[in-house]
């Protein structure tokens, strides 16, 4: 049963539709990830459920009640932002006990309370330190235990890492999911990174001008994206419209695909397919191949593995690689292009 169930939520400034339509619903201990874009109404969408804005219509409901008019300090929900907020005149302690107090909590229990949150969030021993005088990924963890001490109903953070570099990011990311894991509590986390999204939500859901364009496991969304928006946000890369007749080759700008097997070999007409830069091949160009002839215009090291992108006139093909040897191809070389049609997805129209 859902634990938070949004129907319909519409918010709008003025004459400008910053959410349409949002229907979601969060099960109780789920990790929620808001995706998307600058100005796609994440952080909108995650003040409605904390209380800091008011919906223009829709029904929320938490535990089945609708929570619409609770001020947003009755909320039980706890919120990280990306600015912290930590009250600089109180001490890591007092920060992490204030929610508690404003609760009207004895002294030694909400003492105890942050000591013991302290000790989860890998702080132990800075109770009494000034915040001043903390790092930035201390501060972030104090800022965390700060929103779960009230036992929060909802944890909510609002792009909370991206201030931090990257090494510290993911060191956190993980330290958040196995804290939420440990915890159970219903977390909606709101990011525009597509890695950090993948990496620590059981559910991603992508926003595209205030609307939901999919919610799926990061499985799902990344190796079936619904729509071509998402396909491009989850960095697919190669997405085209090919022309397909059932029992007959699926032709590319006069290359051959191969001939489709499946539900694809159902498909008459054009349609647009989407394929993963893992899944594409290069190989020597050989015109008699009848495969793509693509030229090389950029090739670069991420890590672990090697990025290759190919021009065919106008279209542009992007080809990765394990980086355990050189890459094979130099910038101005031509190379065949090919791909399995199984690891080939069709976007709905
Ligand atoms: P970012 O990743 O840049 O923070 P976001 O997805 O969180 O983006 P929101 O902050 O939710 O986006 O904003 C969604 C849209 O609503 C934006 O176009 C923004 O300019 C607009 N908006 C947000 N708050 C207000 C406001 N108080 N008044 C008018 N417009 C607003």
């Amino acid at each position: 049963m859902a634990q938070l169930a949004l129907s319909n939520i519409q918010k709008s400034f003025g004459t400008f539709q910053a959410l349409k339509d949002v229907n979601l619903e969060i099960a109780s201990g789920e990790f929620i990830c808001l995706l998307g874009g600058s100005g796609c109404g994440k952080t909108t969408l995650l003040r409605i459920i904390a209380g800091l804005e008011t919906k223009t219509s829709g029904e929320m409901l938490l535990d089945d009640q609708d929570f619409s008019t609770v001020n947003c300090h009755q909320r039980n929900v706890g919120m990280v932002f990306q600015s912290l907020a930590l009250f600089p005149h109180l001490n890591v302690g007092q920060n992490i006990a204030y929610g508690l107090e404003v609760r009207g909590v004895h002294k030694d229990k909400r003492q105890d309370r942050a000591r013991k949150l302290l000790e989860v969030v890998g702080l132990s021993g800075l109770f009494d330190r000034p915040v001043s005088a903390l790092s930035g990924g201390q501060r972030q963890r104090v800022a965390i235990a700060r929103a779960l001490a009230i036992e929060p109903k909802l944890f909510l953070m609002d792009e909370p890492f991206s201030a931090l570099d990257a090494g510290l990011r993911e060191h956190l990311q993980i330290e958040v999911k196995k804290l939420q894991r440990q915890l159970g509590v219903t977390t909606i986390f709101v990011t525009h990174d597509q890695h950090e999204a993948m990496s620590i939500a059981d559910r991603i859901v992508i926003l595209n001008e205030g609307r939901i364009e999919q919610a799926g496991t990061p499985t799902e969304v990344y190796a079936h994206p619904s729509t071509r928006f998402v396909a491009d946000f989850m960095g697919t890369n190669n997405i085209f419209t090919s022309e397909f007749t059932p029992g007959q080759a699926t032709m590319l700008d006069g290359a051959n695909l191969g001939t489709p097997s499946g539900d694809m070999a159902k498909l008459s007409g054009k349609h647009t397919i989407a394929v993963r830069p893992e899944y594409l091949r290069l190989a020597p160009a050989n015109e008699d191949t009848g495969d793509l002839i693509g030229t090389v215009n950029f090739v670069r090291l991420l890590g672990a593995s090697i990025e290759t992108e190919l021009k065919v006139g106008e279209r542009t093909f992007v080809h990765t690689q394990v980086s355990d040897r050189a890459p094979e191809f130099a910038v101005g070389d031509k190379a065949g292009i090919s791909f399995d049609l199984d690891h080939a997805w069709v976007i709905p129209s």
